[in-house]
């Protein structure tokens, strides 16, 4: 049976309880608006910990003042139901006022890794998901965290930190949960009309047609993210960037010449998507 909790010092009941009888705790910290790609981060937290709880929190901070943080879909009833059948042991899911006290003045500013992409087209948007895993993490104190690729620059923000402010957990990512047609899932694509909804594949097909043309020996970068965009755009989409980086560091790559991250944001009308992938270039 589920536990349900909405407060701090309820959660951290929870996992003392877990803790003295020697479970392992795992954290994975969503959202909500559950879907399979969440399910698969608690599936992977489960066949590794004995005790996982999961956090449901539509974080206002990293949210800026034109994105969707009003909108942002809500369903507590139907993913604690989802979460039950998934065998979470705890759902938290906290008020803001319970993160977030009268007075609160400290947050985690990221570096490097959060200035391009995401964080120069939603500016403070790493520094409030910075802010609430470090929160969630010290607030539940598991022994691993389960992130999703889907968000990688994301992850790969959440990895520095927990090197950088000596956070003593493992941090684990896993792989991207697809639709039939290929669209990642996300709590967003609830915004998309059926016509969008069907465009929407040309995300993961402009990603598979650089994996494509890799596999068959292209090596210029240009070319590669020219054809995305043309991709993308020819379906309606508006590119806020398709880029092929350094899997480590995300920094542009001059020439393929090792493994890349492809990353693609773009925006059909209402509705901004995020996706990307791993190529590797033959021999
Ligand atoms: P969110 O609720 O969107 O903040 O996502 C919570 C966690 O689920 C993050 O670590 C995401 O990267 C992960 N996630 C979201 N969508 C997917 C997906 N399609 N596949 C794998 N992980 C995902």
């Amino acid at each position: 049976m589920i536990q349900i909790v909405t407060t701090k010092g309820g959660v951290r009941d929870c996992v003392a309880t877990a803790r003295r009888r020697g479970e392992s705790v795992a954290l994975v910290p969503t959202m909500g608006a559950l879907h399979d790609g969440h399910i698969s981060l608690i599936e992977a937290a489960r066949a590794a910990a004995g005790f996982v709880v999961v956090s449901i929190f539509v974080n206002p901070t990293q949210f800026g003042a034109n994105d969707d943080f009003d909108r942002y879909p809500r369903d507590l009833d139907g993913d604690i139901g989802r979460l039950e059948l998934a065998g979470a042991n705890v759902a938290f899911a906290p008020e803001p006022g319970q993160v977030y006290p009268e007075g609160t003045q400290t947050s985690v500013v990221p570096g490097k890794l959060a200035e391009r992409w995401e964080g120069e087209v939603r500016p403070g948007h790493f520094e409030g998901v910075a802010t609430v895993v470090a929160k969630l993490l010290n607030i539940v104190g598991p022994d691993a965290a389960y992130f999703g690729e889907k968000d990688y620059q994301q992850l790969r923000v959440i990895e520095q930190m927990a090197r950088d402010l000596d956070f003593a957990l493992e941090v684990v990512g896993c792989p991207v949960i697809r639709d039939s047609d290929g669209l990642a899932l996300s709590s967003r694509n609830e915004y998309l009309t059926e016509d969008e909804r069907r465009r929407a594949a040309a995300i993961p097909h402009a990603l598979e047609g650089v994996a494509d043309a890799v596999s068959a020996g292209e090596t210029d970068v240009a070319k590669l993210e020219a054809a995305m965009r043309g991709t993308l755009e020819t379906s309606g989409f508006a590119v806020d960037y398709a880029v092929l980086v350094d899997p480590a560091t995300l920094e542009p790559l001059e020439a393929l010449t090792r493994p890349a991250r492809v990353l693609v944001a773009a925006r059909i009308g209402r509705t901004r998507l995020i996706d990307n992938s791993l190529v590797t270039p033959p021999g």
